[in-house]
């Protein structure tokens, strides 16, 4: 018997009416701040998540699915769509558009994780990219864009963390401070930093090892390091933020450890997800593009985890939109007479189920129970000789006559009423 792959996982119809909520009530707010959809593809040539993500990252390095395509091609299922975006800012000139360039996407990410994190391989991320801005205030527009969105989710209990990494004026002096201070404990960090604390001590701060966190919470933060410039942009985006009433709490070692990242950092917590508590992550990139092979353009977005949002969604507040109808014919003139009302009450955008006109009228009235039908009405000969049916409301169980001429219109009067 055949098995969904490790990693991969089956959204079932109950979760998947979720997603849609959620997906709706996303576009909704993206377009009220004026974002616009964009799809990009799944697969890119690898030499792209080479030079954004990192060649030697854990991501590039021991998770994307690579390979090479039937052309000899080298290309990568990919692990987060920021690049993507990019590249397709660069290859279709969109800097000719109107500044900023708003762009949000929502789709599948490949990572092959180890399976005892019990994460997924196939996972799902919706992110924002604003392209081409440097003021702080596009960075207060886009996290005030994520705090709404997880109120308009009624998502409670996120804390929005924020930090400045510095810039490639001021970043160079920290990195140099946060490397002196890792010699003295070189021996203490997990294999992995030791290995990468000489090229990016960076990456040491997001690291999820105990040991490394402890060394990590001592260690110098960025924040002291910032340059007059980088310093008046996190204090504008501070001040904007509480111009909103968004609360948010300074992370001072809150980074992100790859190279294009300047000034502010993020995330979106929540202390209902366990040690993986972040829900969307993000930042400035300002050298993204640049890294690319574009022209230099300063940018800024964030991604949020979907399952993650998912799991910490209230599911009584997802409206529910039940059956509203369920015909039940006794007998092939019934269904006869019934097949054109359903197809114009769908049209009207009712939703309505029909039974078998073959099977009983125990049968066909277990199934409308089962569908959990609001209404039920039942037609077989003796109704067509009376011109005159039952409709059945199935909460309180009152029934009530429906005239059979005209019975679109009569049954659209009962299910609006
Ligand atoms: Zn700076
Ligand atoms: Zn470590």
């Amino acid at each position: 018997m055949l098995s969904s792959l490790r990693g991969f996982k089956d959204v079932l119809s109950d979760e998947a009416l979720k997603w849609q909520w959620v997906e709706t009530v996303t576009h909704e707010v993206f377009s009220a701040f004026g974002f616009s959809p964009i799809q990009v593809p799944l697969l890119e040539d690898v030499r792209l998540f080479h030079a954004s993500v990192g060649a030697t990252s854990d991501i590039v390095e021991k998770q994307m699915y690579a390979f090479d395509d039937l052309d000899g091609k080298r290309i990568g299922l990919r692990p987060e769509a920021t690049a993507s975006v990019m590249r397709a800012y660069i290859e279709h000139n969109l800097h000719t558009g109107p500044v900023p360039t708003k762009l949000y996407y929502s789709g599948p990410m490949f990572r092959h994780e180890r399976p005892q994190a019990g994460r997924l391989r196939q996972f799902h991320q919706m992110g924002a990219e604003v392209i081409g801005v440097l003021k702080p205030h596009h960075d207060v527009e886009l996290l005030s864009l994520l705090a709404y969105l997880f109120e308009r989710l009624t998502i409670r209990g996120i804390v929005l963390q924020i930090n400045s990494i510095g810039c490639p004026v001021c970043r160079p002096l920290y990195r140099n401070e946060l490397l002196a201070f890792l010699q003295g404990y070189l021996s203490k960090l997990c294999e992995n930093c030791r290995r990468r604390s000489r090229e990016n001590p960076l990456r040491v701060l997001d690291c999820k090892e105990a040991s490394c966190r402890g060394i990590a919470s001592a260690s110098p933060s960025p924040l002291d390091h910032l340059c007059a410039e980088c310093a008046h942009h996190f204090r504008a985006v501070q001040e904007g933020l509480s111009r909103l009433n968004i609360p948010f709490l300074i992370q001072p070692r809150l980074v992100r450890g790859l190279d294009y990242y300047t000034k502010t950092v993020f995330e979106a917590t929540s202390e209902h997800l366990g040690a993986q508590s972040a829900v969307a992550a993000g930042g400035r990139y300002d050298g993204l593009a640049e890294a690319l092979g574009g022209a230099p353009t300063p940018a800024l977005g964030f991604a949020i985890g979907m399952e993650r949002l998912m799991a910490l969604l209230d599911p009584t507040q997802v409206p529910e939109r039940p059956l509203q109808l369920f015909l039940i014919p006794l007998g092939s003139a019934a269904s006869k007479m019934l097949s054109p009302i359903l197809y114009a009450l769908r049209k009207r955008g009712m939703r309505c189920e029909m039974g078998d006109e073959e099977a009983s009228l125990k049968s066909q009235m277990k199934r409308g129970d089962r569908l959990s039908a609001q209404y039920v009405l039942i037609v077989g000969n003796a109704e067509i000789e009376a011109g005159v049916a039952q409709i059945r409301n199935m909460q309180n169980k009152v029934q009530q006559g429906c005239a059979l001429t005209d019975l679109t219109n009569n049954l659209l009067a009962v299910l609006n009423a």
